[in-house]
């Protein structure tokens, strides 16, 4: 089964997929991160993209294009899209090779999720996720896990939190509206515990047989 987990920015999807990735052994394909890898590698495309991660823009098309190029040509059954498609454009790149069979909507108020976004930190080393509301390191800016130093991420200001959120109305409302007609959505409320997310994820999945 593959499946696409979307929301505005801070519903947790990274979380959930990591989560489902570990418990089911399925691959975990994220755009945000593949383009964040770029800029950490400076590669040309990196660079080009940056600018527009920092303002809350969606990059280009044909660099996302380029990015995903290899991930999805090399993806197997059991893949969790996180971040692609935002848009028409991309959906109907996707849909020439690739095919979703369901839909996961987390549904977060914009309150919510700017507050969530603005108190996101991560591991400049292992990449760990923190919150500073919820899951905070033990000691101020420093990694629980290997002692590196915990940063925010460029595009977690407010201006570009926003403009994120509000380019997900924008683009991004299409590619759910096409998917609930496909009868491929699936709506859960993401204001919840991340176990209580997660339980209602895998029940509305219909895959909880699969777990280890
Ligand atoms: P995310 O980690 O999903 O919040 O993505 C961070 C930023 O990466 C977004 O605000 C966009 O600038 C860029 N990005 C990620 N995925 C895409 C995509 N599918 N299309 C365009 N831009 C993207």
């Amino acid at each position: 089964m593959n499946i696409l987990l979307i929301g505005i920015q801070g519903c947790g999807k990274g979380t959930q997929a990591k989560i489902l990735e570990e418990k089911f052994g399925w691959k975990h394909i994220t755009t945000g991160n593949l383009l964040r890898e770029s800029i950490e590698n400076q590669t040309e495309l990196g660079l080009a993209a940056k600018k527009f991660m920092d303002e809350g823009e969606l990059v280009p098309d044909k660099y996302v294009f380029q990015i995903v190029e290899d991930a999805l040509t090399n993806a197997k059954d059991g893949t969790i899209l996180d971040g692609f498609p935002r848009n028409m454009e991309q959906l109907k790149y996707l849909e020439k090779n690739f095919t979703i069979d369901k839909v996961v909507l987390l549904e977060l108020s914009d309150e919510k999720a700017l507050e969530r976004v603005s108190s996101r930190r991560n591991c400049v080393d292992c990449k760990k996720d923190y919150n500073l509301l919820y899951n905070k390191p033990k000691v101020e800016g420093i990694c629980d896990v290997c002692g590196g130093k915990i940063v925010q991420r460029d595009d977690d200001h407010e201006e570009a939190i926003k403009k994120r959120i509000e380019k997900f109305y924008e683009d991004t409302a299409e590619v759910i509206s096409y998917f609930s007609e496909q009868g491929k959505l699936i709506r859960v409320n993401a204001d919840a515990p991340i176990n209580k997310i997660q339980d209602n994820i895998v029940k509305a999945l219909e895959v909880s047989d699969l777990k280890k």
